[in-house]
């Protein structure tokens, strides 16, 4: 017998953002997450304008907004040179997001409201629950999972198991459908501070020879700072990270300045390796989303909203499971699922993995941020591709990417 029609394991943007929807819908959820809220999550916590529709879908936005949350109106990206890609979300180019500022909010903040909303609409929460194992029936498929509570092991059987577990998600790798990608291979280490010095309204990534550092107003007086280095460096950075980033930021001219009153307001945290992939996001009795189901790296700022977006997208197509007369039509369900989620994020794909592979280049990237930087139009695209309202389309055609990587176009960058 099941104790709820949909068990969501994990309490992020993706759990509470499905467990809304479906609880929305008169279903009974239940999600299950190990840590107590509110809890710390590495992450360089900028939401994309079009992260805002979901919000204000969840009856989040405003509590967001309120929280003192940052707004931005673009993004900067510096490359090796010097030279900066500015680009801006309200641009000539004619697409609109459903914002026209992006946000920046400290996760403790942004998935306590997320996991309230999820609560308000009538979803049960409980926290402090691991969950170890997926239960099968002897049909072999996924009916509940097995947890440990304070140490002690226990059961709690669905009709549907939602695998919103993030990265390295434990239901992913017990069904045998995780894969760790080799490449690329990069480590965070995230914190805040007070008194960094000229923080504006556009979010920043500084890309070095040795990695790339995300910073931005986040609000409250302060400033998250994410930085990603190649896993190579994990013996270097050792039993003291915040010894690491002072010494990364103290060695980088144009940065050491600004944080040379800074203080830091928060505990360095440690992720990575973090690029992984599911081979698809269902099984029989099981689907994934968020991060469980897809992650590769952080550079464009789009898993919030893929782990919101998708959410949504698996909420509809569960209601169909929950309601279908057979197990092969319940099924069925939820692959459309993943075909849609595929159709769905395919381009973003694409522009990821292209961004992952010129942020890991100096040539490459000091090639685009030099074409960039001499045509604001273009890149103005791109930062609305990242702000999740631009079509990626737009920037994996031919025409684009000669423009930017083509034969060495006129005019030279600009310093920040
Ligand atoms: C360095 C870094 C910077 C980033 N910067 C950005 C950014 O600026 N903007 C952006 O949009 N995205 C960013 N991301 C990505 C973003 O953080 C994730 O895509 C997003 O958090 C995914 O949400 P989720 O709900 O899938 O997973 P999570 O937010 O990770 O939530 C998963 C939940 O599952 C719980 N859980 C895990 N295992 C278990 C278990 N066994 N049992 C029970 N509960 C469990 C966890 O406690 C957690 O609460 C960044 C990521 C990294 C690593």
């Amino acid at each position: 017998m099941a104790d709820a029609d949909v068990l969501v394991v994990g309490g992020g943007p993706a759990g509470s953002s499905v467990a809304y929807a479906l609880a929305r819908a008169g279903i009974e959820v239940h999600i299950v997450d190990r840590a107590r809220f509110p809890r710390p999550k590495p992450c360089a916590e900028y939401l994309s304008p079009e992260a805002s529709r979901i919000l204000d879908a969840m009856g989040a936005l405003a509590p967001v907004e309120q929280s003192g949350a940052a707004a931005l109106a673009g993004i900067h990206v510096r490359a090796p040179n010097g030279a900066v890609i500015a680009g801006d979300f309200v641009a000539a180019h004619g697409f609109k997001g459903f914002r026209d500022r992006g946000l920046s909010v400290r996760r403790e903040v942004l998935d306590q409201i997320l996991l309230d909303r999820a609560r308000a609409a009538g979803a049960r929460v409980t926290e402090g629950v691991r969950i170890t194992d997926v239960l099968r029936d002897d049909t072999n498929r996924v009916c509940g999972v097995a947890t440990l509570v304070d140490g002690k092991p226990a059961e709690i059987r669905a009709r549907l198991v939602v695998a919103a577990d993030g990265l390295r998600s434990v239901v992913a790798k017990r069904l045998g459908l995780a894969r760790a990608l080799r490449w690329p291979r990069r480590l965070a280490l995230v914190t805040h501070y007070a008194n960094v010095g000229d923080v504006g309204e556009h979010g920043e990534m500084h890309v070095e020879r040795d990695g790339y550092v995300g910073i931005a107003d986040v609000g409250n007086g302060q400033t998250t700072v994410a930085l990603v280095v190649p896993a190579s460096r994990a013996r270097e950075i050792g039993g003291d990270r915040a010894a690491f980033l002072d010494r990364w930021l103290a060695s980088r001219p144009h940065l050491a300045p600004r944080f040379a009153r800074a203080e830091r307001v928060s505990p360095v945290i440690a992720t990575g390796p973090f690029a992984s992939h599911t081979r698809r996001a269902w099984a029989p009795g099981v689907a994934l989303v968020g991060d469980a189901a897809d992650f590769f790296d952080p550079f464009t700022g789009e898993g919030i909203y893929s782990a919101l977006r998708g959410g949504e997208m698996l909420a509809a197509s569960a209601q169909h499971a929950l309601s279908a007369r057979t197990a092969r039509d319940a099924d069925h369900a939820l692959a459309r699922y993943d075909a849609a989620r595929r159709a769905e994020f395919r381009g973003k794909w694409i522009v990821e993995r292209v961004i992952g592979a010129v942020v890991g280049s100096v040539p490459l990237i000091n090639r685009a941020a030099r074409s960039l930087s001499a045509r604001k139009d273009l890149a103005d695209l791109l930062i609305g591709v990242t702000g999740d309202f631009v079509p990626a389309a737009e920037v994996i055609r031919l025409g684009y990417l000669w423009r930017v990587f083509g034969p060495a176009q006129q005019g030279s960058g600009s310093g920040v």
